[in-house]
């Protein structure tokens, strides 16, 4: 995955024209962290797992990005996530860097206070890396409310009162109103912009997604307000639809109970691998990275791909796509509606004041329209897709503010 974001970010370059060494700044992380967790299970023995955050800019501000918890979860999953999380921050304009981090486990296997002593001791290990001002984590897959209230209480053992030093926390503990369904949020507002520009509403499409998690979940409720059908959703275990549309409440039930959509008796099983060629307006890939290859590429029916999950399209997936006329809505757009709710929970927690949901939902939509149009008019006048338009707007915001903190250590053009 990290290939696929440096094949990205030198695409842009190339146009760009950024020099070498300009590059080499750009590309290298500022900090690679990698920690060693020895905790005591609940059956006496000690476990042991590694800890990752990849630290990757700090140019527009601290270092910003989600913890995962996952099996797969390794130094190279955080190094592509936290370059993503970079240009990200920066499309939206919030003030902060890219970062991202995890633990290699199986949250599933861990029960509660075996994940919370895990996550106390990546905390302790984190000490001195993290912070209001230095590097702010949040949730990501299989990373809750629950984990970042851990998260505050442990670093604010040490450090005092520090609601500041990760978002996505519980509202009853300076969480901000809509940051648990943000990222779904932002995922509605970039697919209805994406289908107003081919002259469509949501109102009038089918939408099929992959992942009910966090992201997956909230998007289909609130496209689905819009009056968007969603007629499959599938996950890890499987797959289920309804072409006259599913009740998302009823499976939302569901998978809070099962933990999968699998079994939902308000619809009809299929397996879930073949979500990818749904029939439906738009597809929403929203679990993990490379949901669609160059081996399912051909299957895909949708004429737009809304990247709510980040990597979830390969490279040369993607090219197919394009060729194809395929509008793919790049994931640092698509999904950038968490980072900016998180924007607006760490600046509640450092001005001590509470925003009412209406604030939170007009001003993530504000910035997400204005995010959509930017990179929509880059690509426009670059004659390019979303994706690369993407990285463009992100890495020259990047660039602006490292030429101006000298960062770069190149001229400043003063003209
Ligand atoms: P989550 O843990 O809440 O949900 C993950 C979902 O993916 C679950 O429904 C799970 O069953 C499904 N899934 C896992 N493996 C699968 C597989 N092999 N095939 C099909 N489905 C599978 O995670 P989330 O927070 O919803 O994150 C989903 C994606 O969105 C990730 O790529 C994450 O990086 C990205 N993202 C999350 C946020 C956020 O605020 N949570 C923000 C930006 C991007």
């Amino acid at each position: 995955m990290l290939d696929a974001c440096h094949r990205y970010f030198h695409a842009a370059a190339d146009i760009l024209g950024l020099s070498d060494r300009i590059r080499t700044i750009l590309i290298t992380p500022r900090r690679v962290v990698k920690v060693e967790l020895v905790t005591e299970g609940d059956d006496g023995q000690l476990h042991h797992h590694l800890g990752f955050r990849v630290q990757h800019s700090d140019s527009r501000g601290p270092f910003k990005g989600g913890l995962r918890y996952h099996p797969t979860m390794d130094e190279d999953h955080a190094a592509a996530l936290a370059n993503l999380m970079t240009w990200k921050t920066a499309i939206v304009d919030v003030p902060f860097g890219g970062a991202k981090g995890g633990i290699n486990c199986d949250p599933l296997a861990l029960s509660t206070s075996e994940l919370s002593a895990v996550t106390r001791a990546f905390v302790d290990q984190m000490q001195g890396l993290i912070g209001p001002a230095l590097d702010i984590p949040a949730p990501d897959v299989n990373t809750n409310a629950d984990v970042m209230a851990w998260i505050m209480d442990q670093y604010s053992r040490r450090e005092g009162f520090s609601p500041g030093v990760v978002t996505g926390k519980p509202v009853h503990l300076f969480g901000s109103e809509g940051r648990e369904e943000a990222t779904g949020r932002g995922v509605m507002y970039a697919t209805r912009e994406a289908l107003r520009s081919r002259g469509r509403e949501l109102a009038d499409a089918t939408v099929a997604l992959q992942g009910y998690g966090n992201v997956g979940s909230h998007a289909a409720r609130l496209m689905a307000e819009q009056g968007a059908r969603i007629v499959a959703v599938a996950d890890h275990a499987g797959g289920v639809h309804n072409p006259a549309g599913l009740d998302n409440d009823a499976l939302a039930a569901w998978v809070r109970e099962h933990r999968s959509v699998d079994g939902f008796p308000g619809a009809e099983p299929f397996d879930g691998k073949e979500i990818v060629g749904w029939d439906a307006d738009v597809l929403v890939p929203a679990a993990l990275e490379d949901a669609i290859t160059i081996e399912n590429v051909d299957q895909v029916r949708a004429t737009i791909v809304v990247e709510a999950a980040n990597g979830p399209t390969t490279p040369d997936a993607g090219a197919a796509l394009r060729e194809r006329g395929v509008l793919v809505v790049p994931d640092i757009l698509a999904n950038a509606g968490g980072v900016t709710v998180s924007y607006f929970e760490w600046a509640q927690n450092i001005q001590q004041f509470r925003w009412e949901k209406e604030r939170v939902v007009a001003e993530l939509e504000k910035t997400m329209v204005k995010a959509y149009a930017d990179v929509e008019a880059v690509a426009r006048e670059r004659a390019t897709d979303l994706r690369t338009a993407a990285f463009l707007v992100g890495i020259q915001r990047v660039v602006q503010a490292a030429t101006s903190r000298n960062a770069l250590r190149t001229p400043i053009d003063l003209a």
